[in-house]
């Protein structure tokens, strides 16, 4: 923009002498410097527009010369103006007049007054205290041996000197004429430098400036300075958006103070309104001597209109200026909007046009360090994934709608909703509004998506401010280990966060760091546990699982690094690795012909979302030379939450290829029966929370309905965690197929499981 300024500034040089004169109303078109007319006679008497007459100051001690100044001068237009003679008789006088004055053209000055040098004296007054540095000075010498040095001339920037004999009507006329034209250049010269640097200056003010209301403030400021007038002046503006496509007033200075965000037409200036309702609608400025309208912007687009009202009336000059003021401050504006635009696009959801994570973050931050005890909650759609692929897009989509539009009706208007993922929200607001068992209850009844009822469930993750915070992230880093607290343990209900899941989440990354460590160090193993035919006793299958054995000798619980190796992706390159060990011993066993049908390996939701999960299992089998019916893979409910788009075709084309899949703990997950029921499967395993049932007083309720469903589904049944010969018995008058457990065997490491191959019993019987 400051380029602009300055590369437009010459073809303002170039328009300035070609601006015609018209007659007071001047009226350029807007935005275009080149439209002005090429009126070469125009441009000769193109001096000041509003001027009313020119300043010609005669200083001088000898009463005569008043006179025959008057008598020459009286009556003459000079550019179409008339000249108004002022009189000192002294120096002392002289700067009594001058004082305050800036609108002396010409001053024609006896050199020697009170004292010999008293006209030079009061020369450089002028010039260097007042600085009036376009004034024209003819000296004037009673005699011409008192002419001046010629330096004192070009020091003090004098134009002229004349013997007083010299001032002959003709002579004087010529001489105002030429000084004139000199004092109008050097005036127009200055005036310009000065407005450019103030449209550079405005442009530099104007770039920061954030808002529309700042930037109309903004206008009537610099339009003022340009102007060199006083503030007085209002700005409307199209408001952007809405439907109120009304004008209001956006800024006001002055006598108009007090009209802010009125609508135009209640104004009570009629007149002012008038000036800027034609400039919005015709989309252009126009100069007045006294009064100054802009319009900036487009139409359609956001535009507004400033008038301003000057005290004294406006030139061609200033009209030149007001032009590169216009298309720098149109610049400004459009810079303004899309910087607006970027705004909202940065801190808006395109979906559901609320706020999102990054303008979430920003307020937490904000209240944080206001000190507001504000509570900041997060609250995630359960089970999105599979609404998202059950039901489609943009069932989804107006899912999300439905919840959005739900919390802002039904919480506080001052709590903030913004969407801060795929299925989250987060809400921000005094704890007296977000009280957490009511944001669950908010969808206890079903909201209606697509005109139907629908029901979902909420988890939701809570954590009150502190004003302790880093920064706002952090606000959203703690609701979110209370929401992953709750995800884990208690789904559709809201947890508060404690410092310590702060300090379970550092347990947790020491725990990783260990973990990957370990794997590199090949401290981790995989153990056995024979899964036995609960009819016959017979040894039908093996289930790996994962052993991490620490440097001290003590172990670490797979139910405590497996999901730590989940949660940070670790799982994929175990899951593989893990693949690899069991499918190599059963190699082992097959080739040491004894082993059982099936080798059983657990995968995460994790390994199945891989793209090259597929080929991971194929090389492995081609590596161990295993045919796929020799495996089986056990996924858990879970996997529900990657989608049935995702589940359904890979586990068809496994089974295709002829490996069983089992699904493992059964019951204890909280994907919906239905959808388990439509998965293509080969064996359930009811969980050992449920067959440990059987021995207690709770009895075998949902382990029976387990193996019911089983069958009904035509899949094969397995127990797990059967640790009492009851048990084995209860599970197999359910008809369940197979069973694992202490009872028969805990899993075991490669050589213990050699062992026991040798040891085990080849009858049911012999288990019990
Ligand atoms: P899971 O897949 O349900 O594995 C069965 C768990 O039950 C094993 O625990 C096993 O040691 C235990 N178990 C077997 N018989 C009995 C019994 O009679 N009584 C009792 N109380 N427990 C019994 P483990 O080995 O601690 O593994 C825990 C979980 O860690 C596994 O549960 C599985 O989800 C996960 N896991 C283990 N290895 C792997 C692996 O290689 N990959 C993946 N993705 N997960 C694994
Ligand atoms: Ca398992
Ligand atoms: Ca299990």
């Amino acid at each position: 923009l400051l380029f602009l300024a300055w590369s437009l500034s010459g073809s303002a040089w170039a328009a300035l002498r070609r601006v015609p004169n018209k007659g007071g109303l001047m009226d350029t078109p807007d935005d275009d410097l080149l439209a002005f007319s090429d009126d070469a006679d125009a441009a000769e008497a193109g001096l000041g527009v509003a001027r009313r007459s020119w300043q010609v100051m005669v200083i001088d001690d000898d009463e005569d010369v008043h006179q025959a100044t008057r008598f020459a001068l009286g009556g003459v237009q000079l550019f179409g103006c008339s000249i108004e003679l002022l009189h000192a008789r002294s120096a002392a006088e002289a700067r009594e007049v001058l004082r305050g004055r800036d609108d002396i053209a010409v001053i024609l000055l006896d050199v020697v007054m009170e004292t010999p040098d008293a006209g030079l004296q009061l020369v450089a007054y002028l010039r260097e205290e007042l600085k009036l540095r376009a004034t024209r000075i003819v000296l004037r010498t009673g005699q011409p041996g008192y002419a001046p040095e010629h330096e004192t001339l070009l020091q003090y920037d004098i134009n002229d000197y004349k013997t007083k004999s010299e001032l002959t009507h003709h002579k004087l006329l010529t001489t105002i004429t030429s000084t004139l034209r000199a004092y109008e250049q050097i005036r127009l010269i200055e005036t310009s430098r000065s407005g450019l640097e103030q449209i550079v200056h405005a442009a530099g003010a104007m770039l920061d400036v954030q808002g529309l209301n700042m930037f109309a403030s903004g206008v009537i400021t610099q339009l003022s300075a340009l102007l060199r007038a006083p503030v007085e002046g209002l700005v409307c503006a199209q408001k952007e958006s809405g439907d109120d496509q009304s004008y209001r007033v956006l800024a006001a200075a002055g006598s108009y103070s007090g009209l802010l965000d009125k609508p135009i037409d209640v104004l009570p200036d009629a007149h002012a309104v008038d000036l800027l309702k034609a400039a919005l609608t015709e989309a252009r400025s126009q100069f007045f001597p006294t009064e100054t309208v802009i319009y900036l912007g487009q139409r359609g687009g956001v535009d507004m209109a400033a008038y301003v009202r000057t005290e004294r009336a406006i030139e061609v000059i200033d009209v030149q200026l007001l032009n590169v003021f216009c298309t720098n401050l149109n610049a400004c504006l459009r810079n303004l909007a899309l910087i607006q635009r970027l705004h909202k696009e940065a801190y808006e959801d395109p979906l559901l046009r609320i706020p999102n994570r990054t303008k979430f973050i920003e307020q937490a931050w904000q209240q944080g360090l206001e000190g507001r005890s504000a509570v900041v909650a997060l609250l995630d759609l359960d089970d999105f994934a599979s609404v998202n692929d059950l039901m489609g897009l943009e069932f989804a989509d107006q899912v999300l709608r439905a919840v959005s539009l739900q919390l802002r009706r039904q919480l506080d208007a001052k709590v903030l909703v913004a969407r801060v993922s795929s299925n989250g929200f987060g809400l921000l607001g005094p704890a007296s509004a977000l009280a957490a068992e009511h944001l669950v209850s908010l969808f206890h009844a079903p909201l209606t998506v697509c005109g139907q009822p629908y029901r979902v469930q909420v988890t939701v993750g809570m954590y009150g401010l502190t004003g302790q915070e880093q920064d706002g992230a952090e606000c959203l880093k703690n609701a979110g280990m209370a929401l992953k607290q709750a995800k884990r343990e208690q789904r559709g209900h809201s947890v508060w966060f404690r410092p310590d899941m702060a300090h379970q989440a550092r347990n947790r990354a020491q725990l990783l760091s260990n973990l990957h460590n370990a794997f590199d160090q090949d401290r981790l193993y995989m153990a056995y546990q024979p899964q036995i035919d609960l009819q016959t006793g017979a040894w039908v299958g093996l289930e790996a699982l994962m052993r991490w054995r620490t440097e001290q000798g003590t172990f670490v619980a797979p139910d405590k690094f497996i999901p730590v190796a989940e949660q940070s992706g670790l799982i994929i390159a175990l899951g593989e690795w893990a693949m690899n060990e069991a499918f190599r011993d059963m190699r082992r066993l097959i080739d040491q012909g004894d082993a059982p049908a099936r080798m059983a390996v657990n995968v995460s939701p994790l390994q199945f979302q891989e793209s090259g999960f597929l080929v991971q299992l194929q090389t492995a089998l081609a590596r161990a030379g295993l045919a796929p019916e020799r495996v089986e893979l056990e996924i858990t409910e879970s996997v529900s939450l990657l989608g049935r788009g995702v589940i359904e075709p890979l586990l068809a084309q496994l089974r295709d290829m002829g490996i069983s899949i089992a699904i493992d703990d059964f019951g204890t997950g909280y994907s919906s029966l239905s959808y388990v029921e439509q998965l293509p499967l080969d064996k359930i395993k009811i969980d050992k929370a449920f067959v440990r049932q059987i021995d207690r007083a709770s009895g075998p309720r949902i382990a029976e309905l387990i193996a019911q469903l089983g069958h009904k589904m035509g899949l094969r049944v397995l127990a797990e965690g059967i640790e009492s010969a009851a048990a084995w018995h209860a599970l197999q008058d359910m008809g369940c197929h197979e069973g694992q457990g202490f009872l028969m065997a805990h899993p075991m490491a490669w050589s213990d499981l050699l062992r026991w191959m040798c040891e085990r019993p080849r009858r049911a019987a012999g288990f019990l």
